[in-house]
């Protein structure tokens, strides 16, 4: 089941099923996509020669409204994963309360191994692929892994070309000067921060001096690192695929920020000098950084923090390691990155977990946001961009939290599926069956 993550997708609904009020002629009807296609993508590369990729596109649900979902690049795509992907971007849409349902799309690519002119062509045939599932009413892609405002913007540009007119509202996370919005690159780590906020007034517990591992430090996790750090707590711990840095008093997350941005891999980061003297961190009002030691991914999963926010792949949360954890609350930043195996000792163990589709849905409110605006074609500056993520990620911290606690339910993630479940069968049960 860890190595499925469709499978593990079903298993949570399944636990929630008996919370939550819902036909089961619908709920089956939800275990299962609207359709997914597969795309065949031959490439010439830079290098000559021409490599066939394989793509997806699922369309999970759309009761709620037009399908809403990233786009990944990544070696280990495979269609179960893009369908699971779909699914909780559907209950992640519906309890955030947004007038979308679930999509997902993928390609398998090792992006490493391309040059940008070899990935702005595999985006482009990728785009061509679905062209005709997507628009700004039916299915509206974003980023996701190794994707970025730069892959928005060719998939807008492709769509556009075949439209004969720019069709901003196709694709969300496009760069400012083609329809973006600002605060959407950090969208999903802001998110990510103000509920682990909120989980902290919930438990109340300090933030301040609290110390945060983070698995993955990519788009979210390098924001929501960024992001803590500045709330005043303590970043111990971050990695990306080639391992981690540790230092207990605290990580410069500032020159990590930079160190990454400029391409650097985490074992470089470790392996490398101290970036600045104790005294220039001290004057520049940065961390106490010192020279961190490497650690592995596994590793830090098992620290003893106060918050474990795993933000890089799904299913490292498993039966094996669950136990290991020493962290006492987890905030999945990645989508579906415990298995529901381990899902049941952290209940047992008494672990508050904040669940992907809360945790991680601030990327999927500030889509919204930009989809708005290019129906408007509006813009609106990023302080009301962020009032409004917060307003609305709050909303669904405090329902969510009333759930679990009226009805007494086992786990957050508990609570949440049954909003979402619930939202999602009441459209499906207004609009009916048709034809
Ligand atoms: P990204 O590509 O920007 O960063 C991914 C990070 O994870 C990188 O640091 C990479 O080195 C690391 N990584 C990859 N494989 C790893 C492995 N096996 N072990 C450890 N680290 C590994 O991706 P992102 O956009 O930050 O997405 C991260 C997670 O957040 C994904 O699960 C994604 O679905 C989820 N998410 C992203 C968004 C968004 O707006 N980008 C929104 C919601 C959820």
């Amino acid at each position: 089941m860890a190595d499925d993550p469709f499978e593990n997708m079903l298993a949570q609904m399944d636990r929630a099923e008996e919370y939550a009020d819902v036909d089961h002629g619908i709920f089956e009807r939800l275990k299962h996509p609207e359709r997914t296609l597969k795309v065949t993508l031959p490439v010439e590369l830079d290098s000559g020669e021409v490599e066939v990729f394989e793509g997806y596109r699922c369309q999970f649900d759309s009761a709620r409204g037009p399908f809403k979902g990233g786009v990944r690049f990544h070696p280990s795509v495979t269609q179960r994963e893009v369908e699971a992907l779909a699914g909780w971007m559907t209950w992640k849409t519906a309890l955030v309360d947004l007038p979308y349902g679930g999509a997902k799309g993928g390609v398998i690519c090792e992006p490493k191994d391309l040059t940008k002119n070899d990935l702005e062509s595999l985006t482009r045939r990728y785009t061509e692929g679905i062209r005709r599932m997507i628009g700004p009413e039916t299915d509206v892609p974003a980023p996701d892994m190794n994707t970025n405002p730069q892959t928005m913007a060719w998939m807008m540009d492709t769509y556009s070309m075949y439209e004969g007119h720019s069709v901003p509202q196709v694709v969300t996370g496009k760069p400012l000067e083609i329809g973006g919005t600002p605060g959407r690159v950090a969208a999903t780590g802001r998110g990510v921060s103000i509920v682990t906020e909120r989980l902290f007034e919930y438990l109340d517990r300090d933030l301040s001096g609290a110390s945060v591992a983070v698995q993955g430090f990519g788009n979210v996790g390098s924001n929501a690192a960024r992001l803590l750090d500045e709330s005043g707590a303590r970043v111990v711990a971050a990695s990306d695929v080639s391992g981690a840095a540790y230092d207990p008093d605290g990580l410069d997350v500032a020159a990590l920020g930079a160190h990454v941005d400029a391409g650097g891999l985490m074992e470089e980061y470790v392996a490398g000098e101290p970036r600045a003297t104790l005294e220039d961190r001290r004057t520049s009002g940065g961390n106490q950084y010192d020279d961190p030691d490497q650690i592995t991914n596994e590793e830090l999963l098992t620290l003893d923090v106060d918050v474990l926010i795993p933000a890089a792949v799904e299913g490292v949360i498993t039966a094996e390691n669950v136990r290991d954890l020493r962290a006492s609350a987890i905030v999945e930043a990645a989508n579906g990155p415990t298995t529901v195996a381990a899902d049941e000792v952290l209940t047992e163990r008494d672990i508050q977990v904040v669940p992907d589709i809360l945790a991680n849905a601030g990327g999927v409110i500030v889509s919204y946001l930009e989809w708005v605006q290019n129906a408007q074609e509006f813009s609106w500056p990023l302080e009301t961009v962020n009032a409004e993520l917060e307003r609305r990620i709050g909303k669904a911290f405090d329902q969510t939290i009333e759930q679990y606690d009226q009805k007494d339910l086992p786990d957050l993630r508990t609570a949440a599926y049954t909003l979402a479940l619930e939202r999602t069968a009441s459209a499906h049960e207004y609009r009916g069956l048709f034809p």
